[in-house]
């Protein structure tokens, strides 16, 4: 049994640029969102070596992200070309991947993947629509075999671009692993009247956050250490409390000179909001 708002960590073993187990348990989080490993070490040994690692530490997963080796994360372009079921060429490829992911998650005993399915076509018209909503819902599908949900990643898209990209593919296990820093990184709108339309499906998030102004040649893509952004985190966790979201509160900080000192502030920032929100003494 997790407890409502458990500290959580945006994990990597392998593949990613998640913070590694070994931080999480210096850390003391109880709960991981983990990135995927490589394909040649998503075996069944390796998921019961894993589970059990992560078990004799006191974690929880609670969520496998998948990711693909060329994914590209450099330019908003890029990833428009690149990230996720997206591009149509290795569309087939990476749904196949995917399910593999999951049965992968099934191994380890985890409910939910998550993944950045790309820049959505905004508008249901677009060719593209239909074909990416048919991947979504063959990915759903197998993940209800597994008793799995299917947590899409904000913030590429608008939230009412993808209410509406959620309400085509119409599957009860699909839902929404919400990002306030990315709704910001990539333009998207504001995070907390995001919240507002995809509340219902919020299942996971990511506490990260970001800035509307770039240093000059800052990459698009830098997040900031929680509390130093323009989320206004308390906003956002009021907003999560008022939503009745009480699973884990999942710090996701990667492009970071000082990862482990950014999560352990962030920890702190998270424990002292939780206690003011929730009135509980951790
Ligand atoms: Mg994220």
């Amino acid at each position: 049994m997790i407890e409502d708002w458990a500290s959580g960590i945006f994990t990597s073993t392998g593949a990613g640029l998640g913070a590694g187990l070994a931080q999480v348990r210096q850390l003391g989080a109880t709960t991981v969102h983990l990135h995927a490993p490589h394909r040649d070490q998503r075996t069944p040994e390796n998921a019961q070596r894993l589970a059990q690692e992560v078990a004799a530490s006191g974690i929880a997963i609670t969520v496998v992200f998948v990711g693909f080796e060329d994914d590209d994360y450099t330019t908003v372009e890029r990833v428009e070309e690149s990230v996720g079921l997206v591009p149509q060429h290795t569309r087939e490829e990476r749904v196949r991947q995917t399910l593999e992911i999951a049965d992968f998650a099934h191994a380890l005993g985890v409910a939910a993947i998550g993944m950045h399915l790309g820049a959505l076509p905004g508008s249901p018209q677009a060719a593209q629509f239909l074909p990416i909503v048919k991947a979504t819902r063959a990915v759903c599908d197998h993940c209800a075999r597994n008793n799995q949900s299917f947590h899409l990643e904000t913030g590429q898209e608008t939230a009412a671009e993808l209410l509406s990209f959620l309400q085509a593919v119409d599957r009860p296990n699909l839902a929404v692993n919400f990002d306030p820093a990315n709704m910001i990184l990539y333009g998207a709108g504001d995070p907390l009247e995001a919240m507002g339309l995809l509340g219902p499906y919020i299942r996971s998030v990511h506490c990260k956050d970001a800035r509307y102004d770039r240093e000059p040649g800052q990459p698009w893509y830098e997040d900031a250490p929680l509390g130093q952004g323009d989320v206004d985190i308390e906003a956002f966790l009021r907003c999560l409390h008022a939503l009745g979201y009480t699973g884990a509160l999942t710090i996701e900080r990667e492009y970071s000179p000082d990862q482990t000192g950014d999560i352990e502030a962030a920890l702190n920032l998270l424990r002292d909001l939780r206690g003011k929100i929730l009135g509980t003494g951790s």
